[in-house]
């Protein structure tokens, strides 16, 4: 597969520093995923699974065994992997694809049930994480990779509330990652050829969304006031052909 770099004819752009322009899946992925806001519930149990799969390696490391880590675990769909027993464990643990770390595994099965659980209480688990980022992107000012913080206030308040909730491996900075990762805040470098269009993009959904709800208001008031006229109507043809009618529908 060609990557975004390649197609578009990017690889003049400035990117983040951290990405490794030699491997054009890293590439990739900074260029197509990473700090693009995520709003599914599946993608989010991906990320959140895969950032705590990384503790202590790198995230190019985890980034490879992607395939992987979606097949091993039902394609990050949290009701299954919650299901896993001991059969599947052992299994998770034997698969060469994924990192074989017990209590990692343990951790991915442990939080795919905390995640149901988020899902019952706030109907989606989009709908729980992103309260901590008042539901819009936080956009930092960084230049050079020795900006970039390790946490963040929001990534604390998270990360305290995940382990009160049973959360395993949601350290402070396994969250921020994630948040960065899913575009809860946008760490691209302000050189970097993604920043401007991600907030752009979310910008312009924003305004969408907002005229969609003013329009559904406006329809409703017409909606209102047409059945009111319609009311009138049938009162006023009540009362032409019965005249004792108005009464009755008035006591209604
Ligand atoms: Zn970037």
């Amino acid at each position: 597969m060609q990557s975004t770099a390649q197609m578009k004819g990017f690889e003049n752009f400035d990117r983040c520093p951290w990405v490794d322009t030699a491997k054009p899946d890293y590439v990739d992925y900074h260029d197509r995923e990473w700090g693009v806001p995520v709003h599914d519930d599946r993608t989010i149990f991906e990320f959140l699974t895969l950032e705590a799969a990384q503790a202590g390696l790198s995230w190019y490391t985890v980034l490879r065994k992607r395939a992987a880590y979606r097949k091993a675990f039902a394609d990050f769909d949290a009701a299954k992997v919650a299901r896993y027993g001991k059969k599947q464990i052992d299994a998770l643990l034997s698969n060469p694809g994924i990192i074989r770390n017990r209590l990692k595994i343990a951790a991915a099965v442990n939080n795919a049930g905390k995640f149901l659980q988020v899902q019952e209480q706030f109907e989606s688990f989009d709908a729980y994480i992103w309260r901590f980022v008042g539901g819009r992107p936080r956009v930092n000012m960084l230049r050079t990779l020795q900006d970039y913080p390790a946490t963040s206030r929001e990534s604390d308040a998270l990360s305290k509330d995940l382990k009160q909730r049973g959360f395993k491996f949601v350290g402070s900075t396994i969250v921020y990652a994630h948040m960065q990762a899913t575009g809860m805040v946008n760490d691209h470098v302000a050189g970097c050829f993604r920043r401007q269009p991600i907030i752009e993009k979310y910008s312009r959904e924003e305004a969408g969304l907002k005229k969609a709800k003013t329009l559904k208001l406006n329809s409703k008031l017409t909606f209102l006031k047409c059945h009111r006229l319609q009311a009138r109507v049938s009162n006023l043809k009540s009362v032409t052909r019965y005249p004792g009618a108005r009464r009755n529908i008035a006591d209604d």
